[in-house]
């Protein structure tokens, strides 16, 4: 057979290409990272050929014996890993994740209590343009103007006016940890179910570095190639204590089924076909390596990293909202620097600085636009980076942002960059 070399020479190309760009740019965008080559060879291997819709053991094709024990080690590890009681390992992404959860616990037009969107929290939460604020009733809570955080006890008299079906927790850019005890009290004060959705943080929550949500929600939901550093998708979790404390009836035969039932269907046969076994394969051996010590160091450094970042900026000057960070990001506003966010995104770009302009709360500018920008440490820790490089990271940024109309500056800030990123080497190969 001919190698992708061979076959497509223009997609080896580009891929080489990209390669490149990942060897030679600061990667900041706080829901990246880069996974390691054994992960990379699970996600290319040849299970992209095999369908095994169903579960292990209860499989619709032939030819699933593999396929069943990769799938059992993947969840047998990710429970090991949460501490949970329950796990499925097949949704495509946070989103399908998402979508299960919703078609398992609501009807539609039932009312979700959201982080607000414009505050941090994710479009499958509720925005007027994705499924779940079309088919559901969005109700929003946000951060404090004065201090960047959440108010728990407006979060519930905001509960109680509008008596959701379910609360949802969860940002892609909240900088802060959050109370679940809190938001479980004001749950079962007004008789919600709790959903977290810790997409950015299963890294750090499952290393014991950020407050624990399964004890307490519902259900929790993740992506698995953000801070967790594995391969682009999602999983679905109970906890210990969730699987029995609430009976959810089927609706044909009026039988109490359990949360585990009820939540596999929802994810297959309700909103996926055929799960992604490469993928899963690369989840299982992502999992195992979150369960080594190493891992708990990376993201000990992680949180250094991000600490150290948002306090230079502050030393520079710079308004961070909420004024420094408790995980992997941290978001700035500046708007007292007079740029936007669109023009810092677009000159870091041009000095191989990869960030996203991002809102800020009660943000005056457009989406397209912004006042903000999002930085993340997760990747470039991946790398090896410690606290003195971030900081260096931050005088880098600052001198782009000061200049952000001068090319030369861009530039040779660009050189700056590429020497950095050769100090800490990625990938020395193309393909896995
Ligand atoms: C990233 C993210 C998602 C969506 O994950 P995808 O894999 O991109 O679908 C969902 N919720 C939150 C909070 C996220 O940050």
């Amino acid at each position: 057979m001919k190698s992708i070399q061979e076959q497509d020479p223009k997609i080896f190309e580009l891929l080489e290409k990209e390669t490149r760009r990942q060897n030679t740019n600061l990667e900041l965008i706080a829901s990246e990272n880069f996974v390691s080559r054994a992960v990379l060879q699970a996600n290319g291997s040849n299970l992209t050929n095999k369908y095994a819709e169903g579960y292990p053991g209860k499989r619709y094709y032939g030819g699933c014996e593999w396929a069943d024990v990769i799938e059992d080690i993947a969840r047998d590890r990710a429970k090991e890993l949460f501490g949970a009681d329950w796990v499925n390992v097949q949704p495509h992404s946070g989103a399908t994740a998402n979508a299960a959860v919703y078609l398992a616990l609501m009807k539609p037009g039932d009312t979700l209590l959201g982080f607000d969107l414009s505050h941090g929290g994710h479009l499958t939460h509720g925005s007027p343009v994705n499924f779940s604020g079309i088919y559901f009733k969005p109700e929003f809570y946000g951060v404090e103007k004065e201090t960047g955080r959440l108010d728990y006890n407006k979060i519930r008299d905001k509960a109680k006016a509008v008596k959701p079906k379910m609360i949802s927790i969860g940002a892609s850019a909240y900088s802060r940890d959050y109370d679940y005890e809190a938001f479980r009290s004001i749950a079962d004060e007004v008789g919600a179910l709790l959903w977290m959705d810790m997409a950015h943080t299963a890294g750090l929550i499952a290393t014991k570095l950020l407050n624990d949500p399964l004890p307490h929600a519902h259900v929790v939901t993740t992506t698995t190639h953000k801070t967790l550093r594995g391969p682009r998708g999602g999983m679905i979790l109970v906890g210990k204590d969730g699987e029995n404390n609430l009976g959810v009836v089927a609706p044909k035969s009026g039988r109490t089924k359990n949360w585990s039932e009820v939540l596999d269907s929802a994810v297959f046969p309700g909103t996926q076909g055929g799960p992604l076994m490469h993928i899963i394969a690369a989840k299982a051996v992502a999992y195992g390596e979150a369960l080594e010590d190493s891992f708990k160091e990376y993201q000990i450094q992680v949180q250094k990293n991000a600490k150290a970042l948002a306090a230079k900026f502050v030393e520079l000057g710079y308004d961070i909202v909420s004024g420094g960070t408790d995980n992997h990001l941290i978001l700035i506003d500046l708007r007292n620097k007079g740029v936007t966010g669109k023009i810092a995104e677009e000159a870091l770009g041009k000095a191989a600085i990869t960030v996203n302009k991002n809102m800020v709360p009660f943000d005056t500018e457009s989406p397209f636009v912004t006042s903000g920008i999002r930085i993340g440490a997760p990747a470039m820790t991946t790398r090896g980076l410690q606290e003195a490089e971030f900081e260096y990271i931050a005088f880098l940024i600052d001198k782009v942002i000061q200049n952000s109309g001068n090319e030369d500056i861009h530039k040779q800030v660009e050189g700056e960059v590429n020497d950095l990123c050769e100090r800490f080497p990625l990938y020395d190969f193309v393909t896995a």
